[in-house]
């Protein structure tokens, strides 16, 4: 039996969580930072880590009904101010509890616990975050890197869209709601080998709007572009390793045009398509305590 205490503090969310891999069930507390205006400012975000890790920490021991068996935390990558924060309570934390600190890689994390959820054995991850995009793949206990993009993160891309819009962040879930409205806008489609490159469809998708392309439009052709990739590369990835497997990781995962498009891509080749719950995709501490444990 193992009780694992994570703590989460990379980015935008002060996350804390207890997993107990007995029951397998999750206590999970966020508290996140939302900049009044533009994107992450890293020290704001430090500044949130600092007020909101004590109070989600203090909810989350609250409801757990004896001390963890180990703490666990993000170590990185993500900003270096937020990452001190969030290691100094874990350490603060595996000290007076006496148990081991175990530091964990955040982005091993968004993609296992999809895995360890899905129980695939050797699935390719496809990662969906913010600042990332990756598409790996679980072999013989280790994850290889066989696509990424090769600029800005995904979700960071139409963040960046959304911004020249003069809209708060996140975008993800504005342009989601807009594209429902929308009908298919031409924008670049870039993908180079197992990799893909997000920073032109932006600056085609921001001219497209300066140019009077309804927002709508540019939104629905900025999914369709943009998923489609991340789909050609998965795809790709599942016939390069011979697996039936596809494990989706990462915030933009919430989406659920990119889910239907890689549901639909799995069916038609006959493989096994897994998609953990929204509140495992985004950061959280959940995913921290998984792969802790
Ligand atoms: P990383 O984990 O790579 O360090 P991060 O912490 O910013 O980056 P996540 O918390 O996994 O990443 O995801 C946040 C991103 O998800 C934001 O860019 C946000 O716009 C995007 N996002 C959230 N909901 C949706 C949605 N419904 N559709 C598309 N994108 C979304």
């Amino acid at each position: 039996m193992t009780r694992v205490l994570g703590v989460e503090g990379t980015a935008w969310a002060a996350s804390a969580a207890f997993y107990d891999t007995e029951t397998d069930s999750f206590t999970i507390e966020t508290d996140p930072y939302v900049p009044e205006s533009g994107g992450i400012h890293p020290r704001e975000a430090a500044e949130h880590m600092q007020e909101a890790i004590p109070a989600v920490v203090a909810d989350v021991l609250e409801s757990m009904d004896g001390p963890p068996d180990a703490v666990a935390f993000s170590r990185g990558p993500g900003l270096g101010p937020c990452l001190r924060i969030c290691g100094t309570a874990a350490r603060s934390l595996a000290l007076s509890f006496d148990v081991p600190l175990v530091g964990v890689n955040h982005m091993v994390a968004h993609a296992e616990v999809g895995r360890d959820q899905s129980g695939f054995t050797d699935p390719v991850c496809l990662n969906t975050s913010g600042a990332n995009a990756h598409v790996l793949a679980l072999r013989r206990g280790r994850y290889r890197i066989l696509g990424e993009t090769m600029d800005t993160g995904v979700g960071n891309a139409i963040d960046k869209f959304t911004r020249h819009l003069g809209w708060s962040h996140p975008g993800g879930p504005k342009v989601e709601r807009r594209a429902k409205d929308g009908e298919y806008h031409d924008l670049p489609y870039v993908v180079k080998g197992m990799d893909f490159s997000f920073s032109g469809i932006m600056s085609a998708a921001k001219d497209a709007v300066d140019d009077g392309v309804p927002v709508e439009d540019v939104c629905a052709g900025l999914q369709e572009t943009i998923f489609a990739m991340l789909t050609e590369v998965a795809e790709r990835a599942l016939s390069l390793t011979g697996t039936d497997e596809l494990v989706l990781g990462g915030g933009v995962g919430q989406n659920e045009r990119l889910r239907e498009m890689l549901a639909s891509m799995c069916e038609q080749r006959g493989a096994d398509f897994y998609a953990p719950e929204p509140r495992f995709l985004r950061d959280n501490a959940g995913m921290i305590a998984v792969l802790g444990a």
